[in-house]
This record gives C-alpha cells, structure tokens and sequence, in this order.
C-alpha cells in the first residue's frame, strides 16, 4: 500500500466504534474486565507485547492505541508509545536503554533540551557521553568505546540541518553491539523511513508536523522488537502517559498530514532559493537546495523535506535585524514548527557546540513556511530586508 493511503487507513478500526470514522476520544483511568478470566487474559496478552491491549488508563486507552498503531506502521516499527512531549519521548527512550557506566556518542546538532538531559541527568546518573561532529559518517567507529551502547543521531539537525549519513553509523554501532536512537523529527515518517536504514529507536515530537496545528504537545517512540520489552517496560516505570485530547489531535492532524507537508516542502524550498540570491543572505541551510553540504545524503535517503530551514544573514548591527524580525508581518517570532503558520526564531549555535566550530559571525534565523501564499510570505520577507538595508544604513550615519 502507498504510504499516503496508509495515512488514511492506518489504526482506523470504525467496526468497533458504532461506524465512526474517526476513534473518539476515551478519557478513563479504570478500565473494567467482565471476570477474572478476561482480566488474566488480558495481563497475559499485554506481557506477550500485543498491541490494543491495556488494563489500567495509563498503559493506554483506545485512542492512544489508533495512533500508536499508526505511526508504527507508517515508521515501520514493531511498536509505538505516546509520550507528554517530544522532549519525554527522547528523555525515555535514552533512559530505557541506559544503565550507569554505559557510554553514549551524541551528535553535536542535536536538539538542545536532548543533549541536556543525557549531559545534566543522566550524567548524574553515571551515563558517560562524547558528543562527536555529524559529519563523521562511518568514521564514527574510532569512537565507539566497549561500553557505547547507543549511538544518537539527529537528521537533518533542527537548528543547523547537518545530514548525517546513518546507515554508514548504524553499520558502524552494529558492528560494536551499540544502538541508534533517531530523532526523526525533520523526516517525519513519510520522509524518512528510519528502520530501513538501521535505527533501533525512532522518536517523533509529534507535537510538530504530526499534530500540525500547533495545539498540542506530544511525543512518539516507535522501536524494533527486540527494543520494545525495553522501552515498554522503562516507559510503565517512569509512569509516562499522554493526555486522550492531545493524542486525538495527533490523529486527525495525521490524516493531512501528507497535503500539508507537500506544500511546506514546495513554498520551503522556493523561499529558501528565493532568499540565496539575496545580498543580505549569506548562507542558506536548506537540505533539499543543491548547495546544501547535505543535499546528496538528503537525496539518497530521504523521500521529501519539509518547510523547516535556517538562514544566517551578512553581519549586521543587532538592532537592524531585530527591526527586521519586527516589521515581519506572516512570520510569527515564536519557537515550535510543524504548524500551519510560518515561524522566525533567531538562534546562535556557537555555545552549545563542542565537537565542531558554527563558522559564520552573521545572525542566524531559523524559519518555518507555513501553508500562507509564498508569493506573499516572499514579499513579507522582502519589505523586511529594505527595513534591515534601512536600518543598517541610519545607524551607520548616526
Ligand atoms: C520540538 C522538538 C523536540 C521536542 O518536542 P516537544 O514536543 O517540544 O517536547 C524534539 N526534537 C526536535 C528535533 C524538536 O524540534
């Protein structure tokens, strides 16, 4: 089946809900079981890792199982679990295969709340770590300690957008008996397909492009088999659920979710080339624009982008850009992304690197194109650059 039909069917059961098309939304905490035989029955099927199992509101209502049910069949998983956050799905999904005295090797791009959680708490916790430039492809292996055993990799990075080559790491950790956590995030999973190319655990801020509207917060693992008893059983010990009202969200938003992204993709990278014919650009960091270091990995193996992408601008006074950023009337100036509104955030990677050196000196703004026109997401930009010239030019006379 085509995947943009399985976001259409996928854990869709209408039989068991009265015909309705959608799986409402089930808020509960005790689930009843008619005798002690279905409640063993059900313990047991739930212990044999059957999906739609659950016995206590927690582990799951209906709703959480439709989309766990999805997105496992769309990643190409053995399972998925919600999660409160994007950020819960990755901080559960490392502590699941951590112990102390294990050691994890971190892209340098990665999200920062991720690297603050392995470095700031885990590493409270006797986790070791060496970040490592995302570059490094299968020179990765010089790195692997006999006591790695997860190799975190973020693609492309979501401030940065370095692409890393994974199946050449996954290769590579495989061989020394160490994991690959993906935060898939950027890909999505119409995008990248992580298991077809050696990741172990997959993790989706959902709250992004998955929910789509920027109305919820919530996060997605999805794993092989031999992952899940792990993940499973970390994510039940850490009481991690998510609320039914946001994970129905993520269902309906996932429906769309293919339409809406073949248009952040389109109007993305034709902003994106828009803005690297202009003289006060001076480098744009797109994936899928040629003149991207990552673009022949980008091709290789990813099957889309989406409308996320940095630009860093000319050195410029400080205040020029901020009257920049303000005279933008369609780009909100907000964090967040996979929403149907276009987003500016200046960032400055230079702190939270270690590994690798951010070479420009110019201001970086992240954006998010939205499902506005891009004609006039172009002509918003563009009013914006004459009041950057502008501004640039007064203060230089003052
Ligand atoms: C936003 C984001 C997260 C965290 O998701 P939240 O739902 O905000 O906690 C994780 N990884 C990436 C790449 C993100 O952009």
């Amino acid at each position: 089946m085509k995947e943009h039909t399985q976001l259409v069917t996928a854990g869709r059961h209408p039989e068991r809900y009265a015909g309705m098309v959608n799986t409402p939304v089930f808020r509960g905490s005790t689930i009843l079981h008619g005798s002690m035989a279905e409640l063993k029955d059900k313990i047991k099927r739930r212990a044999a890792n059957e999906p739609g199992v659950s016995t206590y509101g927690r582990y799951g209502t209906p709703t959480h199982h439709a989309l766990q049910e999805a997105i496992a069949e769309l990643e190409g998983g053995f399972r998925s679990q919600v999660y409160p956050s994007g950020l819960a799905a990755c901080a559960t999904a490392l502590t699941s295969l951590l112990s102390a005295g294990d050691h994890v090797l971190l892209t340098d791009s990665a999200y920062t709340p991720t690297r603050d959680f392995l470095t700031r708490v885990l590493g409270r916790y006797g986790v070791e770590f060496t970040i490592y430039d995302p570059a490094v492809g299968a020179g990765i292996e010089a790195s692997i300690q006999p006591n790695t055993r997860v190799v975190y990799v973020e693609s492309p990075g979501s401030e940065t957008f370095e692409v890393q080559d994974i199946p050449a790491i996954a290769a590579a950790a495989h061989r020394h008996g160490a994991k690959v956590l993906m935060d898939n995030t950027w890909g999505t999973p119409l995008f990248f397909k992580p298991f077809e190319h050696g990741v172990d655990v997959s993790i989706q801020a959902a709250t992004k492009y998955i929910v789509g509207h920027s109305d919820a917060m919530l996060g997605i693992v999805t794993c092989t088999e031999e992952m899940w008893p792990l993940i499973k059983r970390t994510t039940q010990d850490m009481g991690q659920t998510a609320g039914p009202d946001d994970t129905y969200l993520a269902l309906r938003g996932l429906r769309t979710m293919n339409v809406r992204l073949q248009q952040h993709w389109k109007s993305a990278v034709e902003i994106a080339t828009w803005l690297e014919s202009r003289p006060e650009v001076e480098k744009v960091l797109h994936p899928a624009l040629p003149s991207h270091p990552g673009h022949e990995l980008w091709k290789r193996d990813f099957l889309g982008a989406c409308g996320l992408f940095a630009i860093v601008l000319k050195p410029a006074p400080a205040a020029a850009v901020e009257a920049f950023i303000d005279s933008l009337q369609l780009f909100g100036i907000g964090f967040s992304w996979g929403g149907y509104e276009s987003l500016i955030i200046p960032f400055d990677p230079s702190g939270d690197r270690s590994a690798t050196q951010w070479p420009y000196t110019g201001q970086a703004l992240r954006l998010h194109i939205g499902l506005e026109d891009p004609a006039d997401l172009v002509a918003d930009l563009e009013q914006g650059l004459t009041v950057l010239e502008r501004t640039q030019a007064q203060l230089l006379v003052a």
